[in-house]
């Protein structure tokens, strides 16, 4: 079955213009494999200016644009609020949804992820959605339950169809930022469950979906990682602000299969 092959920049609230020239001409020399595509995500300042300079280089068939939010409002009065045309202004075309860091920091619900998926969905944009368990939550056994809370919202709203145009990553909290990584295993134990759980609404579209690994991935583990059956690539923080760092990153990802 094919799936296409992701490797996404979190940048978090790092990044300067400067990283924006020296990512975009770094990522412009590799030699991707078919079917890969890069996404750097920054914030929104440097939306247009990451876009600019990957068109510049000519980029745009392997490397695109994402935002890191985006609110589940068309427009109005949502003062500090970003909306998806305002992203597509950008020339955007992916957006992390449900980080583990809006869910824990901002109090995003699973009701509310699901509905800034269908936002993003409905504008065109192809939603990056995070899942993934506290540590607690994995040494109680609750894993599967909470990805399964997570997703399941998303089901409802959107209809397993519009899973064709979604992008999950499998972020465990207690992974992200930490410098502790979930072995390939215990990731690939997880991927499946998460494919599993499509599978329950649609296999084919389960077959198809796209699933990243996010959490503390390194130019060390990466290749390891992105060779589980189950793991399309990756969601990367830290170690995307390094542009030589990224690249070993991108270029491990696997490609058609
Ligand atoms: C993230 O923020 O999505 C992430 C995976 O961070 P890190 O790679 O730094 O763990």
């Amino acid at each position: 079955m094919k799936r296409q092959s992701i490797v996404a920049a979190n940048w978090k609230m790092n990044g300067s213009f400067g990283l924006v020239t020296e990512m975009s001409q770094g990522l412009a020399s590799l030699k991707l494999a078919n079917d890969v595509t890069v996404v750097v995500c920054p914030s929104t300042p440097f939306l247009t200016a990451l876009s600019d300079a990957f068109e510049h280089e000519n980029m745009s068939e392997h490397v695109s644009v994402g935002a890191q939010n985006v609110s589940e409002f068309e427009k109005g009065a949502y003062t500090g609020e970003v909306s998806t045309s305002m992203l597509q202004a950008c020339k955007v075309q992916y957006v992390i949804l449900g980080h583990s860091e809006r869910r824990a920091i901002f109090n995003e619900t699973s009701t509310q992820v699901a509905h800034k998926v269908k936002a993003a969905l409905d504008a065109g944009l192809i939603p990056i959605l995070c899942v993934g368990e506290s540590e607690a939550e994995r040494a109680a056994v609750q894993t599967e339950t909470v990805l399964a809370s997570q997703l399941q919202p998303v089901i409802d709203e959107v209809g397993i169809e519009r899973f064709s145009h979604i992008v999950i990553a499998y972020e465990p909290v207690w992974a992200i930022g930490t410098g502790k990584t979930a072995s390939p295993a215990m990731a690939q134990e997880t991927h499946e469950f998460i494919r599993s759980f499509l599978a329950k609404s649609d296999e084919k579209i389960a077959a198809k979906t796209s699933i990243l690994y996010g959490g503390s991935v390194n130019a060390k583990n990466c290749e390891e990682l992105f060779a589980q059956a189950d793991i399309d690539g990756g969601l990367i923080g830290g170690a995307s602000l390094k542009v030589d760092e990224f690249s070993v990153i991108c270029l491990a990802a696997k490609g058609t299969q």
